[in-house]
């Protein structure tokens, strides 16, 4: 999210903020918070649970996906499609909780805390959280104590938000104008190399883009049997030509 999307009175909180929270079973709103959400998916949160559900890109984006183009930033929004019941429940929780919890995404690590960023720059990267207002949630009053950062590392976050961040930079690339948005040929150049690693991985090979791009032998075999080298390699490829 980004700085100004957050309200102007919500508390901001640092790393080494802290606040109670706890989520288990026991509590009677076990399973509620999974539905009726807008549940945005960045790049590394298709590729994980596009593993985790062993699709391939086409199927994951046809199945699980929704497409929109942000009006704010001028650049594809992915988020996952609820199930069409009542409650528009997400489609991975189940009885005993989340059924992908080991790649769920970013947004449900962070709960209770969303991220607000904003980027210069890798050198001038900022964030701030603040805790999510969702009426029901009853494990915000549990004794519980954590900061911002054992919770983030508690919840495996910080790899899913180092790899946001590259987003995040190419959002605020200094070659663009902040909002315009991208044309047809960005737009389809850049969801590809982020949402659909099958098709980037045939383009890469087809155009031979790693010889261009002189990588060297190590990431080359790495970007060739790894995904998520591979969507690092598309990162930095965007962030090279998207606004040439
Ligand atoms: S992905 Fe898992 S944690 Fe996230 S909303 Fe769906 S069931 Fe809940
Ligand atoms: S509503 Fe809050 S406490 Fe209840 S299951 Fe969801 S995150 Fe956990």
């Amino acid at each position: 999210m980004l700085f100004d999307s957050v309200p102007a009175d919500r508390k901001k909180y640092t790393l080494q903020d802290t606040f109670t929270f706890s989520c288990h079973r026991g509590l009677p709103c076990f399973n509620a918070c999974c539905r009726n959400k807008h549940l945005p998916l960045s790049p590394y949160d298709v590729l994980r649970l596009r593993k985790a559900l062993r699709l391939d890109s086409d199927s994951f984006l046809v199945d699980y996906a929704v497409y929109a183009l942000d009006s704010r930033s001028g650049f594809p929004v992915i988020s996952l499609k609820m199930n069409e019941d009542e409650e528009k429940t997400c489609p991975f929780v189940g009885d005993e909780g989340c059924r992908v919890y080991p790649d769920r995404p970013t947004a449900c690590r962070l709960f209770p805390l969303g991220r607000a960023t904003r980027s210069g720059g890798a050198a001038s990267r900022e964030q701030f959280f603040f805790l999510q207002d969702i009426p029901g949630c009853l494990g915000k009053n549990e004794s519980k104590t954590w900061t911002v950062e054992r919770w983030l590392k508690e919840q495996g976050a910080l790899p899913y938000m180092a790899i946001n961040d590259k987003m995040l930079d190419l959002l605020f690339h200094p070659k663009r104008e902040i909002g315009k948005p991208l044309d047809d040929r960005q737009l389809q150049k850049l969801i590809v190399a982020c949402y659909n690693l099958d098709e980037f991985r045939a383009f890469v090979e087809k155009t031979k883009l790693l010889d261009a791009s002189r990588v060297d032998d190590e990431t080359r075999e790495r970007i060739e049997r790894d995904d998520t080298a591979l969507l690092m390699f598309g990162l930095a490829y965007l962030t090279a030509t998207l606004f040439e």
